[in-house]
């Protein structure tokens, strides 16, 4: 469906948990209780039925690209029941997953049988003491051995790092060319933690990857759901992406929505504009539940502010809206 700007929104981010079992400083650090929603964590997650209706309602409106998200999704038992049975709503054209990959070697081969799409690893260091230090538990190999297990499943696998200042480019791009599988990088937004770790421009990397690996060339056939722009350089055989929603602020091209694990519909990342839609869920029919979801993504934010983070009127954790 398209939004008052002309928008089509056709992808929606699913959180089904605000749980983790890492604790990355810039998204849910030790000293935050734990739930990226706090004073809304009280109320239960939405249930796999309330989530199925959605996602009826929200195809039957032309939203047929979904992501699972978290917290940490594989936490939450019903993970690859949701997958399944998401991908039997007809109309559905992609599920995909994003993960820490902590839990991801036990479930790869169930994630490919319930026709998983992707599966987004993210991951942004491959030194263990640094990946120990940043995340709060020494789980790199475990993370590893997950990687490696998707891609035994058959599984599609990207690589996503955030942009830090203390970012390892090189290493990881060394790392992703290893596993043969396409590595981004994303631009660290000044949402919850992550105000106190924003980074350079991917510029920066760009051109640090360009010095070790070659001339790059933009690589135009590459178009997933969202706004990552990749280009190739002369000595990686994988594509390399960037997202980069600070220094090349993508609005007028944004496709999604986010669902909260507690049934907000969160319009943009950087505002907490939405509509709660837990009460619909389990009161109304799906044809209500369809006006109010148009309603509200006809009023998505035209841009975000996050150039004037006084403007901002977002003030989760990352981990509560799911990335
Ligand atoms: N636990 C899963 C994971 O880490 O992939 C899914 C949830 S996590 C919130 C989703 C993504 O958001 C991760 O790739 C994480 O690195 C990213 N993220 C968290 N805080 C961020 C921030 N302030 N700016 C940009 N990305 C962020
Ligand atoms: Fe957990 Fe993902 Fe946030 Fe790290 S980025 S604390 S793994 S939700």
């Amino acid at each position: 469906m398209k939004d008052q700007y002309g928008r089509t929104i056709d992808y929606l981010r699913i959180s089904i948990t605000d749980a983790c079992n890492l604790r990355c400083r810039y998204c849910m650090p030790e000293s935050s209780s734990g739930c990226g929603m706090e004073g809304a964590g009280k109320e239960p997650l939405l249930s796999v039925e309330e989530i199925l209706k959605l996602v009826h309602a929200a195809t039957s409106l032309g939203i047929t690209h979904y992501r699972i998200t978290g917290g940490e999704p594989l936490v939450r038992k019903e993970c690859v029941e949701l997958v399944q049975k998401m991908k039997a709503v007809p109309g559905v054209s992609s599920v995909g997953i994003t993960t820490n990959g902590v839990r991801l070697a036990e479930c790869a081969e169930k994630l490919k049988q319930a026709g998983c799409d992707s599966v987004n690893v993210s991951l942004d260091t491959v030194d263990t003491a640094e990946f120990a230090a940043l995340t709060g538990r020494d789980a790199l190999e475990q993370v590893k051995n997950g990687i490696c297990a998707a891609k035994e499943a058959g599984l599609f696998v990207k690589l996503n790092a955030v942009h830090r200042k203390e970012l390892h480019a090189l290493e990881l791009a060394a790392f992703a060319e290893q596993m043969k599988v396409p590595v981004r990088f994303i631009e660290m937004m000044p949402v919850g933690a992550g105000k106190s770790y924003v980074g350079p421009s991917n510029e920066v990397l760009k051109k640090e990857l360009e010095q070790w690996y070659g001339a790059r060339t933009p690589d135009l056939s590459r178009k997933g759901n969202g706004p990552a722009i990749y280009e190739t350089y002369e000595k990686l055989s994988i594509p390399v992406g960037f997202i980069s929603a600070i220094h090349g602020k993508f609005c007028r091209n944004c496709n999604r929505v986010r669902l909260t694990s507690r049934g907000f519909l969160k319009l943009c990342l950087c505002y907490e504009n939405g509509v709660d839609l837990r009460e619909v869920l389990q009161n109304e029919t799906v044809e209500k539940l369809e006006k109010v979801i148009a309603q509200a993504i006809w009023n998505k934010p035209m841009e975000h502010c996050f150039e004037r983070p006084k403007d901002m009127t977002e003030h989760h954790l990352m981990s509560g809206i799911g990335g």
